[in-house]
């Protein structure tokens, strides 16, 4: 070990000669130059003093600040200034794979270094980190995976959650598992990074651990509310000719939906209410009441944006706009619309661009540059554009209020994401980001009333959703009872949840009946995919047809490829059909799209293919990489060992429907073909429709008794966005989980399914072969 501590401050030393070097360079000097102008610069060695002092620290800074560049690298540069640079390492975790990406680029480069030198970084399934990486960014759910082999994180010296504002479910499950490991790694230092000022509430978790607050700068931002934005820009005002060709129909419609609204969120609704008579009072038209329509949480009002965004073009000062979307399907279905219109879709004038966690880099680069003179730059982003990503030109933002998040009714069981109402902190982060050079200008898409019924922050996320990935991943962690262990969380999720989320992992066999990991659970926590998905890619690999399976589980974890277009939802819809040949599938669909990509790329052709069709190359093509991927994980776990093999009956469609339905499994409902519709049905919701998307949904008819399905989306019913038919013995023999509890328990708990959907035969014929199975076994 005398010789190891030798190496070892060799290498310290030549880190330090390195990063003395850079430093002293005229680009080197530049760097520091910029870096020292960051609000955060200001407390780097207090905040180092804090943090070698205490073994916890809470920060927090106003938004582009430099807490995620800065920190993490001011930690590193004392560490290697103190020789110790080869003994440290740094890890910081990010909610977001593409934050780890470029926030790693960038610190990289402000280190005059390639990234994978002494800064890397690690997410899903891909990576650029080496020996000598020392301060790593990483994904939460990574450092989640790490745990796993390396409980007590041997040789990690500190650990800086970013974000953590977000309350995301990762985060908050990792701050349990690191509270109860501090004790244990007394020289382990953890930095907790914050946006928002609730800061407190973090430092009180850690029994009072100190925090350091950045002070920033931004400039004033001018707030404007529906109302002020509907009289200065006069959108709909008196303009009673659009009564007519809006129809009084719609208006029954819309006050329907209201009704079902009000049942979801009465504070809202009311203030709703209040704008609505508001508007009433104005003599707005219908249409501008629609703009006005809060109720609906579904609709963003695209044409409101649009107008907004045509105002702000013609007659404001110059300035990039950002717009707040609510994810990756209307930032594109917008930007579509955008692009016909003859002002905003004139790239001379003005340029459009995306800005959502799955963009490719070449796209996000794109998002920082300065357009040209005379140009305004417009970007539809998502919400990590409020706290993740800094956009410095910005002096415009378009806010709809609204973000995606994916909340959990724990009573019927049912996870929904939905577009739903942001909170007051978010409004506010959202206003902030047109502040950053200059004063700025705030547009809420929703009135001054909605806002104040805004709850204050937003609902953490391991309190809104469902918890099977998470109870897997505390049984896999060996981290003893799951509701003890939950009951520790910064703010516990309701018992019946957990219980759901535990019956949950029971159904589909990943825990036994003391809530043990069987056999498939821990096969199934190696896979960075949903219980479910997993659960079909393992039989996938079993019943040797894992290539259409892995594509419907890629597909399913990354997001549909089949575009609709707002303006060309038909065509698109008959595109898709084309793919189902009386399948009833859409997972099927899927495969079938793929692979007609597939033989299109191979002809080179794979561009015009997608046009053609209305696919998303882009998504085709993440789809193709998450597959080499998977099929490596499951090639490491063994379960898999060479293409050929595990092919072998990929051409069965039988088969491939039955692996389906073994990992969508309790997701199924009935079909009920009547004269004129089809009746469908779920044990939880009763009545449920299709989404208008499925091809299922223009069938006239369904010839199987059950459909499986991924997701369904609640909106003023529930509707199920993807479906797959199925036969009665393959509920029979692949819902649920044969081996688990024996015949006896799979009777239980498919019996009850039966009785439900009153298929009494059924039960009758399962018994019977439960019978011939028992006899055959004693024999
Ligand atoms: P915080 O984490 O406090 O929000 P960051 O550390 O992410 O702040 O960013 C600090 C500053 O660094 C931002 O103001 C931004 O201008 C700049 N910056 C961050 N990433 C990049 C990048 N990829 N290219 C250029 N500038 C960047
Ligand atoms: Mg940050």
């Amino acid at each position: 070990s005398v010789i190891m501590e030798r190496i070892l401050r060799r290498k310290s030393l030549q880190l330090r000669n390195k990063q003395q070097d850079w430093q002293d360079s005229p680009n080197g000097q530049k760097m520091l130059e910029f870096r020292r102008s960051l609000p955060a610069y200001k407390e780097r060695d207090s905040s180092l003093k804090v943090i070698s002092e205490n073994q916890v620290v809470v920060i927090s800074g106003e938004t582009g600040c430099g807490k995620t560049t800065q920190l993490p690298q001011f930690i590193l540069e004392s560490e290697i200034e103190a020789a110790r640079g080869a003994a440290c390492s740094i890890i910081c975790t990010q909610p977001r794979r593409i934050s780890a990406m470029s926030v790693s680029e960038r610190v990289a480069a402000e280190r005059g270094e390639q990234l994978g030198e002494s800064v890397g970084y690690k997410v899903r399934l891909e990576g650029m980190k080496s020996r000598d990486t020392r301060l790593l960014f990483c994904t939460t759910g990574m450092l989640l995976r790490r745990l796993l082999v390396d409980r007590n994180l041997r040789g990690v010296t500190h650990v800086i959650i970013d974000e953590i504002h977000e309350r995301g479910m990762n985060e908050d499950f990792l701050l349990i598992v690191l509270k109860d490991l501090l004790p244990r790694r007394p020289e382990l230092k953890l930095i907790l990074m914050s946006a928002t000022l609730n800061a407190e509430l973090f430092s009180s978790y850690f029994g009072g651990a100190p925090t350091i607050h950045i002070p920033g700068f931004t400039y004033p931002v001018r707030e404007h509310f529906l109302e002020n934005i509907l009289e200065t820009t006069g959108y709909g005002l008196n303009s009673y000719n659009q009564i007519d060709d809006y129809g009084q129909e719609k208006v029954w419609k819309m006050q329907k939906q209201a009704q079902a609204f009000r049942k979801r969120n009465s504070q809202i609704a009311s203030a709703v209410e209040d704008a609505l008579e508001y508007a009433d009072f104005k003599g707005y038209s219908p249409r501008t009441r629609e703009s006005l329509s809060c109720w609906n949480p579904d609709s963003i009002g695209f044409n409101l944006i649009e107008h907004v965004l045509c105002h702000i073009v013609k007659n404001e000062r110059p300035g990039a706009v950002l717009v707040f979307m609510t994810g990756w399907d209307d930032i594109n279905a917008l930007k579509e619309q955008l692009r016909a219109h003859p002002l905003l879709g004139d790239p001379s004038r003005v340029v459009l661009l995306a800005c959502h966690g799955s963009m490719a880099s070449s796209e996000q680069r794109l998002i920082f540059d300065k357009p040209e003179e005379g140009v305004r730059k417009i970007v539809l982003a998502t919400n990590m554009a409020e706290t993740s990503i800094t956009i410095n030109d910005v002096v415009f933002v378009v806010d709809c209020g609204k973000a995606k998040e994916t909340s959990y009714d724990a009573l019927n069981n049912t996870p929904c994401l939905l577009p739903s109402w942001i909170s007051k902190a978010a409004a506010r982060q959202r206003r902030g980001r047109a502040g950053r050079v200059q004063p700025g200008e705030c547009y809420h898409l929703y009135p001054r009333c909605v806002h104040d019924a805004f709850a204050d922050y937003q609902m953490p996320e391991l309190l809104r959703t469902p918890l099977q990935s998470l109870c897997l991943q505390i049984k896999s962690l060996q981290l003893g009872s799951i509701s003890d262990f939950l009951s520790r969380a910064l703010q516990p999720p309701e018992p019946l949840s957990v219980q759901n989320a535990v019956e949950y992992l029971k159904i589909i066999g990943a825990l036994n009946e003391n809530e043990n990991l069987t056999v498939l659970g821990r096969n199934l926590s190696i896979l960075p995919v949903e219980p479910k998905l997993g659960k079909m890619l393992i039989l996938g690999a079993i019943f040797n047809c894992l290539d259409p399976v892995m594509t419907v589980v890629a597909g399913l974890s990354v997001r549909d490829p089949f575009l609709m277009p707002f303006d060309k939802k038909d065509l698109a819809e008959s595109a898709k059909a084309q793919f189902s040949a009386r399948d009833y599938s859409d997972h099927l669909a899927l495969v079938r799209a793929y692979e007609g990509w597939k033989d299109a790329e191979r002809q080179q052709s794979g561009y015009e293919y997608c046009w053609r069709n209305f696919l998303s190359a882009q998504t085709l093509r993440a789809i193709d990489s998450l597959k080499k991927q998977f099929f490596c994980l499951l090639k490491d776990a063994a379960l898999v060992d060479n293409v050929e093999n595990c092919n072998r009956w990929s051409n069965d469609e039988h088969l491939v429907r039955a692996v389906i339905c073994s990992g969508l499994f309790p997701g199924i409902c009935s079909v009920m073909n009547k004269e004129k519709s089809i009746a469908l049905k779920t044990m939880e919701d009763g009545q449920v429709l299709l989404h208008s998307n499925s091809v299922n949904a223009v069938e006239p008819k369904i010839p199987y008794p059950w459909l499986v399905f991924n997701e369904k989306v609640k909106v003023n019913a529930v509707f199920l966005r993807d479906s797959t038919g199925i036969s009665d013995s393959v509920l029979l023999l692949f819902g649920g989980n044969l081996s688990q509890g024996g015949l006896d328990g799979h009777l239980k708990m498919l019996g009850g399914y039966l009785e439900f959907f009153m298929k009494p035969t059924l039960a009758e014929t399962y018994l019977n072969i439960k019978r011939e199975l028992d006899e055959l076994i004693q024999k």
